[in-house]
């Protein structure tokens, strides 16, 4: 999963980034309203981590570009102050879905990224069952017919990315932003290697390619 993370406070912010690094997320930072309204523009997330007080746009305002958009319906987790009560309601009525007070709890704000990630893929229940493969996000665990199977983190997120829509072909350029995001895929993580991974860690049929556009797994009868 693709996440932006806007914030103008640096040492949050790398807090935040190594955190989520660990935990398999693909994860791309900006320090102020405008670059995050361009690379949203211009890029597809799965989730924006977004402070309100930035220079340049503030996130209020950012927050209402993105809404007024057609393409607008990314999940916003806003990040506020403990005192600003008022920005808090000010945010979820611009169309946050969620907030979190400062000083971040780093496994509070994994917990709720895994719950916004859960409802904007339609899910209820946290874990992803698919023809024996289950996948859990909350301890990124992949079982296969109830044996755990070692991953990495791309292969991790990878497979997330196809079970997440069953029946539905996700396209290389969508499976790359998801997985390197602004940074270059290297030789033993191109998306070829991952997927033969992955069909050779669970079973072949698993994944279909479909030449020239990318990789589905079948919806289940
Ligand atoms: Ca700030």
């Amino acid at each position: 999963m693709r996440v932006l993370l806007v914030e103008d406070d640096r040492s949050l912010a790398q807090g935040i980034r190594v955190a989520l690094r660990g935990e398999g997320y693909t994860l791309d930072w900006v320090a102020d309203g405008v670059e995050a309204e361009h690379a949203l523009h211009c890029e597809r997330f799965d989730l924006v981590l977004l402070d309100l007080g930035l220079p340049r746009l503030d996130g209020i305002s950012l927050l209402r570009s993105i809404r007024g958009q057609s393409e607008g319906s990314v999940p916003v987790l806003i990040l506020t102050a403990r005192d600003a009560i008022a920005d808090r309601i000010q945010g979820l009525d611009a169309g946050a879905d969620d907030y979190l007070v400062k000083p971040v709890d780093l496994d509070e704000l994994k917990a709720r990224i895994r719950a916004l990630l859960r409802r904007s893929q339609g899910r209820a229940q946290p874990r992803l069952e698919y023809a024996g493969v289950s996948l859990d996000p909350a301890t990124q665990q992949v079982f296969y017919q109830g044996q755990t199977v070692p991953m990495t983190p791309m292969e991790y997120q990878l497979l997330h990315q196809l079970l997440a829509r069953p029946g539905v072909v996700v396209t290389r350029e969508r499976l790359s932003s998801t997985l390197y995001g602004w940074q270059e895929s290297g030789p033993g993580n191109t998306l070829e290697v991952l997927i033969h991974n992955l069909r050779k860690k669970l079973y072949t049929g698993l994944i279909r390619t479909v030449r020239g556009v990318g990789y589905l797994v079948e919806r289940q009868p």
